[in-house]
């Protein structure tokens, strides 16, 4: 069946459906909040270290990473998926920092691929490393793939990332698709004053080679506290500048409601999307859950607090202890951020630290 995104105007509109005055989570069926909101993708951080440097995401210099002693090991994260599984998680994001950089990656998607129950496993990369991972990557068992690309101009990409490595992705894009990668996403942050003439060389590029770009909104989890509303580039102003080049775009009914991205089709049935966080929130369509590299498991990218959950993990019975904290976690969730409202308070943790 198709359905519609819930898109709520304002932040302030999912307040007022209140949460419900029950104060403990149920002890038992699916992850749910007290907005009715029911709970299945988690987002996995595998490292806060990256090779490359966004501005929108961490600062140029000084960046503090958890100690590496403080990551969860392989095993661990292993065992939290197979208690969340039970749980009614079914897909799983690993992501970063850049999860490239942790060493053995295929490892770790092979243990993951051996648990029953994951119906989505997918990674997010900027792919400078991927031209030499992408086989061992797809031979474990890994055959959905977001890699990040903002621009094709080798200008804009070192504006951008403080690196000289745009020939190193697209590389990596090539050797993924070669090992036989399929429907690989673009995600590219667009940037008002920035970005707009990215916007139609990175469609015509995605549409060439088979593959889906999908604009991400500039969202206040940078390092340097450098966002603000009007460097927002919206999806309103995107589709505009697709329409012009490319005539109308139809929106496409979503297939799962709660998928962050909008998407649109092109008249020749190729599809473009857009992760409009900051112009038309989603929040009351929300089923995420993240867990960082250092173990702490949080219900928003903009959440203010979040629970540790390396004791229970390491303790005799990981699955009795984790399983409170975790429907705990989810029901204590907000009913969204608001990030255009001027009472918004970035979180703590910039996007890196956090895994997006
Ligand atoms: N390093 C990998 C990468 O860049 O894809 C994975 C981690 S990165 C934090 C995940 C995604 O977050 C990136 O694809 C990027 O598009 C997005 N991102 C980072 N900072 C952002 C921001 N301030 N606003 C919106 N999206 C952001
Ligand atoms: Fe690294 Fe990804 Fe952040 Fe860019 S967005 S600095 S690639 S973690």
């Amino acid at each position: 069946m198709l359905h519609h995104k819930v898109v709520a105007a304002s932040v302030s509109e999912l307040v007022q459906l209140g949460p419900q005055p029950v104060p403990y989570a149920p002890a038992s069926g699916p992850l749910i909040d007290t907005f009715g909101r029911t709970h299945s993708d988690l987002r996995i951080s595998v490292t806060d270290r990256c090779n490359i440097r966004c501005f929108y995401c961490m600062p140029e210099a000084g960046a503090e990473f958890a100690p590496v002693s403080e990551l969860l090991s392989f095993d661990e994260i292993t065992r939290f998926v197979s208690i969340a599984l039970l749980l009614g998680i079914d897909k799983i994001r690993l992501t970063g920092g850049e999860p490239l950089l942790r060493p053995n990656l295929p490892a770790l998607i092979s243990e993951l691929g051996e648990l029953s129950g994951i119906r989505d496993l997918a990674l997010t990369t900027n792919a400078v490393l991927l031209a030499k991972s992408a086989q061992d990557l797809f031979d474990a068992g890994l055959r959905r793939l977001n890699i990040h690309l903002d621009t094709l101009d080798r200008e804009r990409f070192r504006t951008i990332t403080r690196r000289d490595d745009l020939a190193r992705v697209l590389a990596g894009i090539d050797r993924a698709q070669a090992a036989g990668f399929k429907r690989i996403k673009l995600n590219a942050v667009a940037i008002k004053g920035l970005t707009e003439p990215d916007v139609i060389p990175l469609v015509r590029f995605a549409r060439d080679r088979n593959m889906e770009v999908r604009f991400i909104e500039f969202m206040p989890l940078d390092a340097q506290h450098l966002w603000s509303l009007d460097r927002v580039l919206t999806a309103d102003n995107m589709i505009a500048m697709l329409t012009r080049e490319f005539g109308p775009l139809t929106p496409v009914p979503d297939s799962d409601p709660r998928a962050p991205a909008t998407e649109y089709r092109f008249g020749d049935g190729q599809r473009v999307g857009f992760i409009a966080s900051v112009s038309r929130p989603f929040c009351l369509n929300c089923n995420r859950l993240r867990l960082t590299s250092d173990g702490k498991l949080r219900n928003c990218l903009f959440a203010r607090d979040e629970t540790d959950i390396k004791v229970a993990l390491r303790s005799q019975d990981p699955a009795a202890a984790l399983e409170p904290l975790i429907r705990s976690v989810v029901w204590q969730k907000w009913a969204g951020h608001e990030i255009s409202r001027s009472s918004f308070v970035a979180p703590q943790r910039p996007m890196y630290s956090i895994g997006g």
